[in-house]
């Protein structure tokens, strides 16, 4: 009996030490890779294909969900088909307010209702924002019941967010967020989303700048340049390049840019860059084109690749309805594209 007992003991001690032991090499051992979470193409038949974007960022010691996609039940199944957790996070960046980037949030809130969230900051928009009160002309001749709050305005006027609780932190220039962490802040010009603020991740690593873009608005190569000035060495890009619809002329001067301006290392295209885009960063990075269809692993570090699938031809289902979204809005760049080519037509 005695002996049992020690036995028992000493199994239970030798169970607690693996276990500990476990721990300790979880977190000396970090993980460094960019999973994602959703887009139009991919071949994981567990996934949902759709348009949008988001993608669990793991590096430098954080766990980052960059974007949330375009739809709530369609990215929580993606993320239980992944087995990804989503309670864990340091942190969420929303790129822009477009929502095939942030219609997601809600279900990430549902899991994760406290986690910080970093977004753009806008005047007026669905993130929520302030204005001190004097930005507005008094006339102190009318009388109190025709004055905004009876004559007497708070100090600073606060406007509500899309989902009230969540803990937004709002993000106005480039800033560092983290030790080595930066989101990159820059304003859209393009007709279309002119004044569309968006901000880009940017991890700085021993092996050189990571980068993570949602859609470019503001041009990827501004993104680039902006990264450049903290890091000139830019190891890797993974995101949308908004090129999904610009002509050949533009793609062949991004590409060129990125690869002999820049001297990107490593290329991760996804969402809005475009299938053409797609062809001519394949032709030009060669094996340096990490394929990062929807439920991917692109490693991070110089000598990685992504887990799978690596070199497959995307396909795009939902053209039509994007095509159809951009004629009203123009989004995705279709007129200023087609301006262009009249442009260079002329
Ligand atoms: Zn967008
Ligand atoms: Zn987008």
């Amino acid at each position: 009996m005695k002996l049992k007992g020690s036995l028992l003991v000493a199994a239970l001690l030798s169970a607690i030490a693996v276990v500990l032991n476990s721990g300790a090499n979880a977190a000396a051992e970090p993980r460094y890779q960019i999973t994602i979470l959703y887009d139009a193409f991919g071949s994981d038949p567990a996934m949902t294909k759709d348009w949008g974007f988001s993608a669990l960022v793991e590096i430098a010691g954080k766990r980052i969900l960059f974007d949330t996609g375009d739809n709530a039940d369609i990215l929580a199944a993606n993320v239980k088909a992944r087995g990804v957790d989503l309670t864990n996070l340091d942190f969420v960046v929303l790129s822009h307010r477009h929502s095939d980037h942030m219609a997601g949030l809600s279900y990430v809130l549902s899991v994760n209702p406290t986690v910080k969230i970093f977004a753009p900051k806008e005047a007026f928009g669905i993130y929520g924002s302030s204005l001190p009160s004097s930005f507005y002309r008094k006339d102190e001749s009318l009388p109190p019941d025709m004055r905004y709050y009876g004559g007497k305005p708070p100090e600073i006027m606060k406007f509500g967010s899309a989902w009230a609780n969540a803990r937004f932190e709002l993000i106005d220039q480039t800033t560092e967020i983290a030790p080595d962490i930066t989101l990159i802040a820059l304003v859209s010009d393009a007709p279309g989303t002119k004044e569309l603020k968006e901000l880009s991740l940017a991890v700085n690593t021993a092996d050189g700048m990571v980068l993570v873009v949602g859609c470019s608005h503001p041009g990827i190569e501004r993104i680039v340049e902006a990264a450049a000035t903290i890091n000139p060495r830019i190891q890797l890009i993974a995101g949308g390049f908004h090129l999904v619809a610009a002509p050949d002329e533009a793609i062949t001067k991004v590409v060129t840019a990125l690869k002999d301006r820049f001297k990107v290392e490593r290329i991760a295209p996804g969402h809005c860059t475009g299938e053409p885009t797609f062809t001519a960063l394949k032709k030009a990075f060669g094996d340096k084109y990490l394929y990062a269809g929807l439920g991917t692993s692109i490693g991070i570090g110089p000598n990685t690749g992504s887990d799978s699938r690596r070199g497959e031809a995307p396909t795009l289902e939902d053209l039509a309805t994007y095509r159809k979204l951009a004629n009203r809005q123009d989004p995705f760049g279709v007129m200023r594209s087609r301006s262009l080519l009249l442009d260079s037509r002329l």
